[in-house]
Parts: C-alpha cells; structure tokens; sequence
C-alpha cells in the first residue's frame, strides 16, 4: 500500500544527500573537534561551515550560533539561561498560552523555583497582540518568549513587532522558530529577536541536532557546563554528524524555499477548500492568511480525532491530532482551548502538515479517505443524529 506522509510539523525524513553529508563523521572521519591532531581539525572545520550555513540562513553572525540536540534544548536554554543570569534584574518572564512544550514545561519549572510567568492570552487565530505583551512587562521582566508559528494550528505570531516592544523597553526577547526555519524567511534582524530556537529534523535534517541564535551581548549562562567546546557556552563534544547534517539539511532548504513554500501553500490551499466544501460541520483552525504554507488544522465536530487517526493509519495516511507530544494524553489540547474552541470540539481535531513527499493526487486520495471515514464515524454517533 503508498504510504501518504502528511505529519511534518512532527518530524520530516532525513534528506538522502544530508545523509550522505553526515555519513563519514561516524566512523571515518571520527576525530574530536577539539583535538589538535589532523582528524580532529577535520572535524572542527566542518562544525565550523554548518555554523556559517546557519547563520546565513537566519542573518546571524558566526559566533551567534550555538549547536544544540535539537528545540527542546534551544528553548531550555534560553529560558533557563537568562532566567538564572537576570536573577538580580528581575523574576518575571512573559510568554503565551500557545507555546510548545518545550516552553511551557521549562516556565512552569521556573514558577516553582521563584519566577513569576505571564501566559498571553490569544485571539480566535491564535494570534498574539504586541499590546498585550506590552501591557504585561514590569519592572521586573527580564525575557519574553513567543513562537513564531505555531506547531498545532500554523499560526505566525507578529514577532517583528512584538521584537519592537521588547526592544523599547530592553527586554531580551526568545523566539522559539523551530516551525519556520528552513521553511520560511527568518532573519534574527528583521524579527528583532535577541534569541532564536531552531531544529534540524523539522526541516529534512537529522533528529538530535539544533542550535540556538544568540544575539552578541545577550546576558545568558550556559545551559550545560562541562567542557569549554562552543565557547564555553555549551559543553559536551560536537555531535560532529549531526551538526553537519543540520548545516547540509539548511543550505538544501535555502536553495528553493520559495518555490517549495508556494507548492505547499497551493497545496493545502487544495485540501482546505475540498475539506471545507466536501464534508460538513468542519472548521478550519488557526489564521486564514497568516499561517504556515503546510499547515492545515480542522475540527470535525461529533467525532474523536484519535479515531480518525487510526483509520486514517488503515488506509496508509499519517496525520496528527495536534502535537506529537499531546497526542498520547487525554487532555485536548492546550492550544485549541486557547483559541476558544471548547473541549468536545478541539476532540475532534486534526492537523495535516504537508512536505516535500506530497502532492495533488495524494490530496485527492486524502480527502475521499477522509470523508468517508467522517461519514461512517457520524452515523454512528447520536450526539450527530440528534440533529
Ligand atoms: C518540534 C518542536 C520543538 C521541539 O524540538 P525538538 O528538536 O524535537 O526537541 C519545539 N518547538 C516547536 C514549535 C516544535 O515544533
């Protein structure tokens, strides 16, 4: 049976050719960066390109780009990181309802250790409004921390204004961007941004590497202590293959992001407007225009998204009911009730996140699966006969 992969913003394949980047830096040309020897300065110099790789990318300089194990880490450690070095400054930190967990969970640490967190409320799509955040920073913030996009429902946050209110008021501001990075322009600048997360294997790289921009001058303490390797701002040896797949994986989405970000965007264009017209009592979540070129969240309503799922699964289709992360609990999504919708609603919600394996005729096939499944899931339910 085809498999139809429609799930990216959970993961995406590793490249072919990033793979073959990274190959020879397991066995091959395995030396320590920090050593001095020949195989060792080999290892180091291409640490050295990928950074450079990055940096391009996201309109950084060299030396602001950490390698990390992936977003869950770049988010720690920006969050713990100037938490722990603005101790005196200040304890409040400023974020939103719709973040990752990856920021939730390490805020929600904080509180308990003596911060005071701020989870900005949001609009029906998700949006954060730069006059909230202003609203909410005292005299004892010391970060602000809003996604860029959102990982559920798409959503791009106003981070380039929101960056202009922190910057006013010299706030350090984190962007956690591992949504947008190699699918979308991002530079560090243009954001106004003093830190930004980003993963590689949301962008056809390898699972476990990542980095984190740090602008020059951001007050900020390592996350991991230990060796003096990424200038004594984050200990352990270099995941050598790994960050050269993160660099290989960068360059390869910068050579046609823009044509690939119009092919997605026509894409679920497609699958928007059949969903919406085909099958009944949908809706469709997050913002209409400002949203991510593949992303696609509905909610179905009188059905339970996890038993789509598994259907979906029977007919050789990959999709998700939010995050990855979530998807496991009972709980409806933390990001679905921000933006309103009620528990027996954001049950019955899917979110398709297209990529580069997919096409027009998969969208086809996506959508007939679908609708009979939602036909046959319905029939079967009172709550839908009632009406
Ligand atoms: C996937 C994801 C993360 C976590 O990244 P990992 O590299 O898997 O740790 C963090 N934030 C967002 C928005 C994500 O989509």
């Amino acid at each position: 049976m085809k498999y139809i992969y429609m799930d990216h913003a959970a993961t995406t394949p590793t490249n072919p050719d990033v793979l073959k980047a990274m190959l020879p830096f397991f066995s091959e040309k395995y030396g320590n960066p920090s050593s001095l020897y020949s195989i060792g300065q080999e290892s180091r110099t291409v640490i050295e390109e990928a950074r450079g790789k990055v940096a391009k990318f996201i309109g950084a300089k060299h030396d602001e780009i950490v390698f990390t194990s992936g977003g869950t880490e770049s988010n720690n450690f920006a969050l713990m990181g100037v938490a722990w070095a603005n101790q005196k400054k200040g304890n409040h930190i400023v974020t939103s309802s719709i973040e990752h967990h990856a920021i939730i969970n390490p805020c929600k640490f904080l509180e308990k250790r003596g911060f005071k967190v701020t989870y900005l409320p949001v609009d029906k799509y998700g949006i954060v409004d730069p006059d909230d955040v202003k609203k909410a920073i005292t005299d004892k913030t010391i970060l602000i921390s809003i996604m860029h996009a959102n990982n559920e429902i798409g959503t791009i946050e106003p981070i380039a204004e929101i960056g202009k209110v922190a910057r006013e008021k010299e706030i350090i501001f984190h962007t956690d961007a591992v949504q947008t990075v190699g699918h979308i322009p991002v530079n560090v600048d243009e954001l106004n941004v003093d830190l930004l997360s980003l993963s590689a294997h949301k962008f056809y790289g390898p699972k476990g590497a990542g980095a984190l921009y740090i602008r020059k001058g951001t007050k900020i303490v390592p996350y991991l202590y230990g060796g003096d390797q990424e200038k004594r701002r984050r200990a352990s040896t270099e995941n050598v293959p790994g960050i050269v797949g993160l660099g290989k994986a960068i360059e390869l989405a910068m050579q046609d992001m823009e044509e690939e970000c119009k092919r997605l965007a026509s894409l679920r264009n497609m699958l928007i407007e059949k969903i919406l017209s085909e099958v009944d009592e949908v809706i469709l979540n997050g913002h209409p225009t400002q949203r991510l070129p593949n992303n696609a969240n509905f909610s179905f309503k009188y059905i339970e998204g996890e038993s789509l799922i598994l259907s979906l699964d029977m007919e050789g289709i990959a999709c998700s009911t939010g995050s990855a992360c979530t998807s496991s609990s009972l709980e409806p999504s933390h990001v679905l009730r921000a933006i309103g919708l009620p528990h027996e609603i954001a049950h019955g919600s899917l979110r398709f996140t297209l990529g580069r394996s997919n096409n027009e005729e998969q969208i086809d096939y996506v959508v007939e699966k679908l609708k009979k499944i939602v036909n046959k899931f319905r029939s079967m339910s009172p709550l839908y006969e009632k009406k």
